[in-house]
């Protein structure tokens, strides 16, 4: 096993990883800013190094410092959580190339998937169903991408190759609009991810957002542990988790699951990921991958069993899975609600002190969360601060505890999600199952 686990991330799923590494015996190491002297997993790691001031750039996004921070506590190895540099390429590379393990894929698998286009095609070459599109860059042949857009018909979307967290992209309805529709957002794709090149996608009216969780050991061995619906979505950012998807039969499940095992073999890849797809009457259809853990992991967890971290540490040791594909089996039904410090009417983050705090409990209720009465919610990151979770042996038992953990769980000191989630929790569509990406904003008010 790995000796010592520098953990580079904050919140939730530092405090995640260390009660994994500790579970397996692995000594753990905190970095931190210095408005997170005070967190959770600080006070409880073996070590901890402050790496810089409140921002970001200064800390969890400061690849010398924290490889630095690894060399000093002698550490062998680096989780980057999911955020800040889980995904960024040059860092697992600075990382492997200074002598550690990354825990995660190559860098290379990395950059494959980082690029979009790159992305789906090395998908369709394994196997996995995509959206019908332009099969690859558009350039500036007008008469072409016409032509593209005429075949895939319209409407269609014009998406960033570079692009992530829901920017860079526009939809287009009619031929009129399709050449400044392309130029905009190259422009923009230019400016924000600092690559021009964008594709084109037949543009879905009502998808549902289903991922597919794998585990691959970069040995030639990879499972598949079912799918998770996202689709409780404000502003492309998931507010609800659940798995398995209502609807989803266990034969469509080993139909696309396999698919995506099959890819993970195929691209080489190493450790946990998530294959993300659209879902549209009864089809799937891969919009990207994840190579990192997922906030949303847990529900995986509790409805197979397996702890996504404890095997993203094996993987990371060397060790080759150690479950096969008939050892996963589906069982019962879990829920997550993510808390965020924010105002539930109108969504501005709520920084602060947390006066006095109950944390929920009983059987199939689960807390992950870093926060504590007395802690103070800095204002410089992300406002999710804790994850909750309920499993039950059907749907209707999950939400029914879901409710009622809710209930349970009081954050006095500053606004938190609650009264949105537990809105969603009694709305019966939710409870009816298979909303799509645009319900929770519809039922807000707020869609276009
Ligand atoms: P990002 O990396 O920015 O998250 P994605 O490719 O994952 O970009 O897309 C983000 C969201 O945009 C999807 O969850 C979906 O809501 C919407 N979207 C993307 N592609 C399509 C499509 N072809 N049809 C309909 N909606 C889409």
């Amino acid at each position: 096993m790995l000796d010592k686990v520098l953990i580079a991330n904050r919140g939730e799923i530092a405090l995640r990883i260390l009660r994994a590494c500790k579970e397996l015996g692995i000594k753990t190491v905190a970095v931190h800013s210095t408005a997170d002297r005070n967190l959770k997993h600080v006070l409880l790691a073996d070590e901890s190094i402050c790496i810089g001031g409140n921002s970001a750039t200064d800390s969890y996004l400061n690849i010398p410092r924290i490889i630095a921070a690894a060399e000093v506590t002698n550490s062998i190895a680096i989780h980057p959580g999911y955020g800040f540099l889980a995904e960024n390429a040059d860092f697992a590379e600075a990382v492997e190339k200074s002598g550690f393990i990354f825990i995660g894929p190559k860098a290379d698998t990395i950059n494959l998937m980082g690029d979009k286009v790159s992305a789906i095609n090395s998908m369709k070459k394994a196997g996995v169903p995509c959206v019908p599109g332009s099969d690859g860059p558009l350039n500036d042949d007008e008469d072409r991408n016409k032509s593209i857009a005429k075949r895939i018909g319209y409407p269609i979307i014009v998406k960033a190759a570079g692009g992530g967290g829901g920017r860079g992209m526009r939809v287009v309805r009619s031929e009129k609009e399709l050449v400044r529709a392309i130029e905009t957002t190259k422009a923009e794709a230019a400016a924000a991810f600092g690559n021009a090149t964008v594709y084109m996608e037949k543009f879905l009216e009502n998808p549902r957002h289903v991922e597919i969780q794998v585990l691959a050991d970069g040995q030639g061995n990879a499972i598949h542990l079912g799918e998770r619906d996202c689709s409780m979505q404000r502003r492309h950012q998931k507010v609800v988790e659940e798995a398995p998807a209502p609807g989803v039969s266990e034969q469509m499940r080993a139909k696309i699951g396999e698919r995506c095992r099959r890819a993970c073999i195929e691209i080489g890849y190493r450790g946990a990921g998530t294959f993300e797809f659209l879902y549209e009457n009864g089809e799937f259809y891969f919009i990207e991958m994840n190579t990192r853990i997922q906030v949303e992991h847990p529900v995986t967890e509790m409805i197979t069993g397996v702890d996504l971290i404890k095997e993203q540490l094996r993987i990371a040791a060397g060790q080759p899975l150690s479950i096969d594909q008939s050892q996963i089996q589906i069982r019962g039904h879990a829920v997550e609600c993510r808390i965020n410090a924010e105002d539930p009417d109108n969504f501005v983050p709520s920084p602060g002190k947390i006066n006095m705090f109950h944390s929920p409990g009983g059987l199939g209720v689960r807390w992950d969360s870093h926060i504590y009465a007395g802690y103070s919610v800095p204002p410089f990151y992300d406002s999710m601060i804790g994850k909750l979770i309920t499993y039950g042996e059907s749907r209707d038992e999950a939400i029914a505890r879901m409710r009622h953990a809710l209930d349970e769980l009081v954050i006095d000191g500053i606004k938190t999600n609650i009264p949105l989630q537990r809105r969603i929790m009694a709305d019966e569509n939710f409870f009816a199952g298979g909303t799509n990406i645009h319900y929770l904003e519809k039922k807000l008010g707020i869609a276009k």
